[in-house]
């Protein structure tokens, strides 16, 4: 393996708050580890076409504060393909970059996964997508803003379901994960959540219809997590339409996903960013560095995608209990 004296980091995958900030620590960190930084614009695509930038500490001035990713993320299909990884890594060798960190979810660490296994360069990966579905760290990050997000805005739904006396369903995003909808309903005093792990959709619906929705209560709001099992929250609302029931739908889209973050995302993109470099000057190679209990851990990229992180089960009993 060549010295290790130059780092390449790039965004990718679906934008969260908190990139920004990771971004700022892992160029201020290799900095003041003597390393050179060069910055990837647009995920992997950014890699293949081959922009690529030299970044000093004051490129990631000001910066800690900003939502989504200064250095722009895409999708890229052209990774995928032996022939698109075989160009990223010519340019790599061009820009003579010896290491890579990337900050995404699940999709950009497989692509990291093939592309290390392909190559002979070492990866880092810092875990940042709002949806929390990453095994290997309690939180990633973009997870608390937007589970911020969600508490207020169900907090401006509240007043108009209670002032119409009416059913809301809340859609939010997780792709197969529940915990927005789990941990946002019990921010947010929500009646249920309909999320994929727990149980089936039909009995927690039933559930619903059974303590929920007929007891004194003038107005009910659920969260429902995105997914294509159920159809969400417009799937659930035909269902419940059938059943003599008239919700109101709303999805809370991309709002989600943007904002300035949290403080505890910026500390989390702080202490991650940090130590992804540290990984890389100790010769780690091929995992993601996350947070569990408090400590710092390095998870190797194939349990951080393949494996589950379920939801605190628990968490749903709370739900159900504050709900009556
Ligand atoms: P989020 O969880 O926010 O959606 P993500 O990292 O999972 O983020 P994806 O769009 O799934 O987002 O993946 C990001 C990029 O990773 C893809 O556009 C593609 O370039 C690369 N990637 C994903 N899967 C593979 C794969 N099997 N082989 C090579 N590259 C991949």
């Amino acid at each position: 393996m060549h010295k290790l004296n130059c780092i390449g980091v790039l965004t990718s995958g679906g934008d969260a708050p908190g990139m920004n900030a990771a971004l700022r620590a892992v160029t201020r960190t290799a900095i003041f580890n003597n390393l050179q930084v060069k910055a990837i614009y647009r995920g992997y695509r950014g890699l293949i076409t081959g922009e690529i930038v030299p970044f000093q500490t004051e490129s990631v001035s000001n910066i800690i504060q900003r939502g989504g990713t200064i250095l722009k993320t895409a999708r890229c299909p052209e990774f995928q393909t032996p022939e698109g990884r075989r160009q990223a890594y010519d340019n790599l060798v061009r820009e003579g970059i010896n290491a890579l960190i990337v900050i995404g979810g699940n999709g950009t660490f497989t692509g990291a996964h093939i592309f290390s296994q392909e190559y002979e360069i070492p990866i880092v990966g810092i875990p940042g997508t709002i949806d929390n579905d990453l095994y290997g760290t309690d939180s990633t990050i973009g997870y608390d803003t937007a589970l911020n997000t969600i508490t207020d805005a169900v907090d401006k739904i509240r007043d108009t379901a209670s002032s119409l006396e009416r059913l809301f369903l809340v859609e939010v995003m997780g792709r197969d994960a529940g915990y927005l909808a789990l941990y946002g309903a019990i921010a947010s005093g929500a009646e249920s959540a309909i999320i994929p792990e727990i149980v089936t959709e039909e009995d927690q619906l039933e559930g619903l219809i059974q303590n929920g929705f007929r007891k004194t209560k003038n107005s009910s709001i659920v969260l429902v997590s995105e997914s294509e099992k159920t159809g969400g929250a417009f799937g659930i609302a035909a269902r419940l339409k059938e059943k003599g029931f008239t919700p109101h739908v709303t999805k809370l889209g991309h709002i989600q996903r943007g904002g300035s973050p949290s403080a505890i995302d910026r500390i989390l993109a702080s202490r991650i960013g940090v130590a992804a470099v540290d990984a890389l000057l100790d010769e780690q190679r091929n995992i993601m560095v996350g947070i569990v209990k408090d400590e710092i851990v390095h998870v190797p990229f194939n349990r951080a995608i393949k494996d589950k992180k379920p939801v605190e089960k628990y968490m749903f009993d709370v739900l159900r209990l504050l709900s009556i």
